[in-house]
């Protein structure tokens, strides 16, 4: 190794579970991260994160992903409109996969498929939501700076009368949650409604220090765990942006799981959304902290039926 800056090939780690890198140099056209006791290649640091080839598994479901459920649902102009779903379409959701024999995975279950350990159920969808609202659970109210109301909305309420499993993506920072509904968090039943971390402060990641990066994806999931008693497996990005970084943070932090949207979060693709998305998928294309999920809006075009029963895949061009 002529233009090695290594002392002797000792340093250059084969297997690494510690610490997240600090720094990264090239040698030989090849990169490799700085962790401790030496150097360790981007394809070795990366092992099990980057997509594998296609293989016999080959399951398919599509993820979906809640926001905001309220009495009212506002106009495409307005800036809740995409994330704040009217509780009556919600209902009919609810309503139409149970009806329809849809099969919603446990979070427990969604582990199993989507890491290829078992085929999923005929007509398998897992539903999650994102950030924590009081319409999750009964206590949100009429908020007068937005006028968004979630007075009398308990989701847990209706995913239980359907018999509806969910996870459930907490912010845990930004008092977004108080000690009352920390209570009421606790008290589910985490195999029905199962509880994800969504980080501290719901950041853009890849804006993020390696060590902030680290501790908004440990921290979100130690408090959730030490409020709730449940046990934390899954993850969700903020906005669906990520990065390597954020996949080696979740792994060595125990996560099984991580979901975006399918696309980038500068992606220009965002402002086409929707018909570009693809279900999550086991087939090897997709890493474990990689997988894609369908957001449900108040849009004509993406209702429950057409989501779960139209081709959305993109097409080769
Ligand atoms: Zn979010």
């Amino acid at each position: 190794m002529l233009s090695s800056p290594f002392v002797d090939e000792q340093v250059v780690l084969g297997n690494y579970d510690g610490e997240m890198p600090n720094d990264y140099i090239e040698v030989n056209g090849i990169r490799y991260a700085q962790v401790d006791g030496g150097f360790i290649s981007d394809d070795d640091l990366m092992k099990n994160l980057q997509p594998i080839q296609h293989g016999d598994i080959y399951n398919k479901i599509p993820v979906l992903a809640y926001h905001r459920i309220a009495q009212n649902e506002f106009e495409r102009d307005n800036s809740f409109w995409s994330y704040t779903l009217s509780v009556g379409k919600f209902k009919d959701d609810m309503a139409w996969l149970a009806d329809n024999d849809y099969h919603t995975l446990t979070e427990s279950e969604a582990i199993d498929v989507l890491l290829g350990r078992t085929t999923a159920p005929d007509k398998s969808v897992l539903v999650t939501f994102d950030d924590f609202y009081g319409g999750w659970i009964g206590t949100g109210g009429l908020e007068d700076t937005t006028g968004i109301d979630q007075t009398g909305v308990n989701c847990v309420d209706i995913m239980t009368k359907y018999g509806i499993n969910a996870i459930f993506f907490l912010i845990t920072g930004n008092n977004q949650i108080s000690d009352e509904e920390w209570t009421i968090l606790g008290n589910l039943d985490h195999n029905q409604f199962a509880l994800g971390a969504h980080t501290v402060t719901h950041p853009a990641i890849s804006q993020l220090t390696n060590d902030e990066i680290y501790d908004q994806i440990s921290d979100s999931k130690a408090t959730i765990e030490s409020r709730t008693g449940a046990t934390v497996r899954t993850f969700a990005y903020p906005g669906g942006d990520r990065n390597d970084i954020a996949r080696l943070a979740l792994r060595k932090t125990g996560y099984e799981l991580a979901f975006n949207f399918g696309f980038l979060h500068n992606d220009t693709r965002r402002t086409v959304p929707d018909t570009e998305l693809t279900e999550s998928i086991t087939d090897g294309s997709l890493s474990s902290y990689n997988l894609n999920r369908k957001e449900v809006r108040p849009d004509n075009a993406w209702t429950l039926p057409d989501v779960l029963t139209n081709d959305h895949t993109p097409k080769e061009s």
